[in-house]
């Protein structure tokens, strides 16, 4: 089962991909949390696209096609996968066209009053990148991971300044992906209209609808 996540910054890809991933035990590829390790770890590419990750603006497509292709490369990737953050222009889902075959998408479709109050409450894990949310995934104990103890924090691009630039290069760049993928492959969109919706429910939509895709038993 192959399968790309789409949504704007703040929609829940991120938790619906990681919780997908438990459940039917096939890697999840984020290119942002390759992209921020990367950035941790002050490797020559951290260096190269720190400054893209700190203004809300895209990595030039050339790198990200290629960090995507050397990870869906690797062993684990072969019975299936999920891509939490990627494609995010059409240049990039031409060239995924070309590495490999996508069997569906998911939509996560949230009003942006919503992403914006979402975002500002985000906090992750430093250690291991769970990710956590004041409104709806409150941690137990606060500020700490709940999976691992570590400290938890906000990401620079969760600052409001950022937010909005974020959405506007999702709007421009990434909204047309819809489109795109609606004529070439099924497309599961799951709507959440409210700031608390409890992960689980939209999980439970997202596979339901790949029940019907006939994707899982
Ligand atoms: P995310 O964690 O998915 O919100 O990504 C954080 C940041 O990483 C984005 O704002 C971009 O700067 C960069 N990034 C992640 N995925 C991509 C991508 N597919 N194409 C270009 N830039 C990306």
């Amino acid at each position: 089962m192959k399968l790309i996540m789409l949504g704007a910054p703040g929609s829940g890809k991120g938790t619906q991909t990681s919780r997908l991933k438990s459940i039917f035990n096939i890697p999840a590829i984020s290119t942002g949390d390759i992209f921020r390790n990367e950035i941790k770890e002050s490797t020559e590419l951290g260096k190269k696209i720190k400054k893209y990750l700190d203004s809300g603006q895209l990595v030039p497509d050339k790198i990200v096609i290629e960090v995507i292709r050397e990870r869906i490369n690797q062993p684990d990737c072969k019975n299936g996968f999920i891509l939490d953050g990627f494609p995010r222009t059409l240049e990039q889902a031409r060239a995924l066209d070309e590495i490999v075959k996508i069997d569906a998408c998911i939509n996560l479709s949230v009003p942006k009053e919503i992403i914006v109050k979402r975002l500002s409450a985000r906090r992750v894990c430093k250690n291991c990148g769970a990710v956590y949310n004041l409104l709806v995934l409150k941690p137990k104990v606060d500020e700490i991971c709940d999976k691992c103890g570590g400290p938890l924090y906000q990401r620079d691009d969760d600052k409001e300044s950022v937010i909005e630039e974020r959405f506007r290069v999702y709007e421009k760049q990434t909204e047309p992906l819809l489109e795109y993928y609606k004529k070439r492959i099924p497309v599961i969109t799951v709507t959440c209209n409210s700031v608390d919706a409890p992960p689980e429910l939209i999980t439970e939509q997202i596979v339901a609808g790949l029940k019907k895709l006939n994707l899982v038993s």
